[in-house]
């Protein structure tokens, strides 16, 4: 298989998956975290390696045969020598984008955790051919599979590191306080997102994508127990439990869902069982607007999907500011209202990857020189 990303959080929980399940690795993502990707050569022998710029290629060592290629244009390369159907996108950002149109396009299966593929470019991509790795996405695969047609599909949120900040302090919070997230340890990008309750309102346009449904809720349940829900006409819920741990979803999108049939000696090791403790703290909260604003574009984004990529590049731009202290939390949801406001995208309509680029670029210069 392949991993882009694999120094990152969910990268390195997909070498453990690897490793753990013995599958073979061809080719290793990176962007500047040198030692650990050395590490992984060492261990992988992996046919092609990818780093982020040119000037860390000498720094790279192998005791084999490696192509060693750097940049955007270096990913792409590398999905095309190899020859595994199954590339997990672990990547941050935009930059996930052309990877997994890029995979899907040479016919190799996707495992995606770079949820940033869909929010900007879903209307691009084949979802059948998606594995989901997010981890309410992956519940709610995991739920819609061997069910009847749902009535609404319900993703849940821990709150973020602010969740119990006094209101009249939250506009102020800087980057030190947002990242100390209470339930999972993420990358920087994904913490700050759960702060501001962007990263739901990704999710929102993932579940879009993956499963074409538009009645989506979200609701705060604080433990991370319940991942996701599926309710149906007949007013019944299907709800998702299982420990907040990403190597779930990615052991089913790596090894599929048949290593779950029976006893598996490598799943008692790995993975946790939920107690009857984790269970009794389960209890649901409203999103309110007051805490988090961006949650009010919901529908919105609903009703017009494309709007992900105006949302997307602004808060790329915003969020690097405020983890560089030079912005205060608050003005991360401003400047995304601030982006709404001066650029339009009528309903409906679709988007090529040149444009969707382009667009990109002027809404980060906009948001850079303006926020
Ligand atoms: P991290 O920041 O921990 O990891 C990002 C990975 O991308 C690292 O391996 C990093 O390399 C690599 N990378 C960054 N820039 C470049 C570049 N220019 N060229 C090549 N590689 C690069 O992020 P996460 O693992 O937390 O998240 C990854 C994706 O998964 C995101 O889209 C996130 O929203 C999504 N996700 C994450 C979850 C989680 O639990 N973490 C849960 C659900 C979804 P390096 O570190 O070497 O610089």
């Amino acid at each position: 298989m392949i991993i882009l990303g694999s120094t990152g959080s969910i990268g390195q929980n997909t070498i453990d998956i690897a490793r753990n399940f013995n599958i073979d690795i061809e080719m290793l993502v990176a962007g500047t975290n040198i030692q650990l990707l050395q590490q992984q050569i060492y261990e992988f022998q992996p046919k092609v390696v990818v780093v982020s710029n040119k000037e860390l290629l000498s720094s790279i060592k192998s005791d084999h045969t490696l192509h060693l290629l750097y940049g955007e244009e270096g990913i792409l390369k590398g999905l095309e020598i190899c020859s595994s159907t199954l590339v997990l996108n672990a990547l941050v950002g935009f930059l996930g984008l052309k990877p997994t149109i890029h995979s899907l396009k040479l016919g190799k299966k996707v495992a995606l955790a770079n949820k940033e593929s869909l929010v900007v470019g879903g209307h691009l991509i084949d979802s059948k051919k998606i594995i989901p790795v997010d981890s309410e996405h992956f519940s709610l695969w995991f739920l819609l599979h061997s069910t009847q047609k749902p009535k609404e599909l319900i993703l849940t949120a821990s709150g973020g590191a602010l969740r119990d900040t006094p209101l009249h302090n939250i506009f102020f919070q800087k980057a030190h306080d947002a990242l100390k997230h209470p339930n999972w340890s993420m990358g920087k990008k994904i913490t700050i997102d759960s702060a501001t309750m962007v990263n739901k309102l990704f999710e929102v346009l993932e579940a879009f994508w993956l499963f074409k449904e538009k009645n989506i809720q979200a609701l705060i349940e604080r433990s991370s127990t319940i991942h996701a829900l599926v309710g149906f006409h007949d007013g019944s819920f299907k709800a998702h439990i299982a420990k907040n741990d990403m190597r779930l979803p990615i052991a089913y999108a790596l090894a599929g869902k048949d290593i779950f049939e029976k006893p598996c000696k490598e799943c008692d090791t790995l993975f946790h069982p939920i107690s009857l403790t984790d269970i009794q703290n389960i209890h649901f909260e409203e999103i309110m607007l007051e805490r988090y604003p961006i949650w009010g574009l919901k529908e919105q984004v609903l009703c017009n999907p494309l709007l992900g990529i105006i949302i997307n590049a602004c808060n790329e731009v915003a969020v690097e500011k405020f983890l560089k202290d030079e912005i205060y939390f608050g003005q991360i949801a401003q400047s995304i209202f601030a982006a709404l406001e001066k650029f339009h995208i009528p309903p409906h309509s679709s988007m090529p990857i040149e444009e969707i680029i382009n667009l990109d670029k002027e809404v980060r210069y906009f948001t850079q020189t303006s926020c």
